[in-house]
């Protein structure tokens, strides 16, 4: 029963969509696993994850089961009503991490503003209007709102829209001094991401977190951790602020939380999550049954000893071929990241090429990213398999080795 369609190539992309996107040249059609094919045939390994999106892989069979389940079963009903998808995977989120309330919508950027707009809250019920500052990290990504743009440090992404929200200020990640010399008792939160993605996979210093969270007690401020492309067994852990012991206030969730079909949570305590009192903040698909019932198949099968101990397991495998490649062709300084999120760092002699490498890798059939124009991100799903890590991997090398050969 296939639907007979138009045919469309890349070429249409430059006819009929907005142009904010440079997509690759070839247009994926299909995806098995952690194997992709595109329009002509052609196969290649997917170590991007649709941008840390694509946790299990490609149709997975316990995201496909749940997923065709549920569209069987009721596909939308709003938040009129609540519906079992969404509670079983709020019980399922509550019961694994620090948080005992979830809001859920439908991206990073709509977790995060809802974050933000619950840390300002908080504040203004608590203290009064004047204590509505919020610092963040240079070189920070929140997403792509005016709030959240206005919030990541980064001027490209926020310059050019009009006036930005006020009373944010930016500091330079892993500074504590920084920080300390920021914070005062008009900062409402302090809001950052454990391991900076797209701004070159940088993981912060144990004592800056840690040291983060004392100054937002003594100051009476929010912690907000954007675990949006850290969170859900990327790291190694179910959230990566497992993996540093220290726990945020607030944190938003979305990206491997669908596994590919969008949706996001934002999490908090009672507590805090009273502010948000009837009619103060909505969406609505925020918990559309069938984001919740796929988001409850990736928690079930990611939030096992089995899969998260893998996730380490192959982070040895990555790391030690690409610390090997890096070496052998002198295109990498460092290789950091932390569980498979990973982040190769170009040497100077390759500075700002991170985008040849990955043209030059998806060439030889291998997706991998970028994080800023000096690292080369991989963030492959989470159950990639060790054959095709290592037939990727050396595709990745070919693709190393004709760059270097020129
Ligand atoms: C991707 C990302 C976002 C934005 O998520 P969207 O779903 O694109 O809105 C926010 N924060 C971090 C850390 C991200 O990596």
């Amino acid at each position: 029963m296939s639907v007979q369609h138009d045919p469309v190539q890349r070429a249409d992309f430059d006819q009929v969509m907005v142009p904010n996107y440079a997509p690759a040249a070839f247009v994926p059609v299909r995806g098995q696993g952690s194997r992709v094919w595109d329009q002509s045939g052609r196969e290649l390994i997917d170590f991007a994850g649709g941008i840390a999106v694509n946790v299990l892989g490609h149709c997975h069979p316990a995201l496909v089961s749940a997923l065709t389940e549920q569209a069987n079963t009721m596909w939308h009903i709003s938040n009129v009503f609540t519906n079992e998808p969404a509670l079983r995977l709020a019980h399922k989120l509550v019961d694994a991490t620090f948080a005992d309330r979830v809001f859920f919508c439908n991206s990073g950027a709509e977790a995060n503003e809802a974050a933000f707009k619950l840390a300002r809250r908080v504040a203004f019920d608590k203290f009064g209007e004047d204590k509505c500052e919020i610092i963040a990290a240079t070189n920070s990504f929140h997403g792509r709102t005016l709030f959240t743009v206005s919030v990541g440090g980064q001027p490209k992404y926020s310059d050019g829209f009009g006036p930005k929200i006020q009373g944010i200020s930016h500091v330079p990640y892993n500074d504590l001094d920084a920080l300390k010399a920021a914070i005062s008792d008009k900062t409402c939160a302090v809001v950052l991401e454990p391991i900076q993605g797209e701004g070159g996979v940088l993981p912060a210093d144990q004592a800056y977190l840690e040291g983060a969270r004392k100054l937002c007690d003594e100051h009476n401020a929010l912690l907000v951790f954007d675990e949006v492309q850290t969170g859900m067994g990327r790291s190694g852990e179910l959230f990566a602020y497992m993996h540093y012991g220290v726990t945020p206030d607030i944190l938003s969730s979305a990206k491997s939380l669908g596994g590919g079909f969008p949706i996001g949570a934002m999490l908090t305590t009672t507590e805090l999550a009273k502010h948000l009192a009837v009619g103060t903040h909505g969406t609505t698909y925020g918990g559309n049954p069938l984001a919740c019932a796929v988001g409850e198949a990736v928690i079930d099968v990611i939030n096992t000893p089995a899969v998260l101990a893998g996730v380490k397991a192959k982070h040895q495998q990555f790391t030690s071929r690409l610390q090997a490649i890096g070496e052998k062709y002198g295109v990498f300084s460092e290789v950091r990241g932390l569980g498979l999120l990973l982040g190769c760092v170009l040497s100077d002699a390759w500075k700002g090429k991170a985008k040849a490498v990955l043209d030059a890798a998806a060439v030889e059939g291998v997706m991998v990213l970028q994080a800023s124009p000096d690292v080369v991100r991989f963030a492959p799903s989470l159950v990639v398999e060790d054959a095709d890590i290592n037939e990727g991997l050396d595709r990745f090398e070919r693709a190393v080795a004709k760059l270097v050969q020129g």
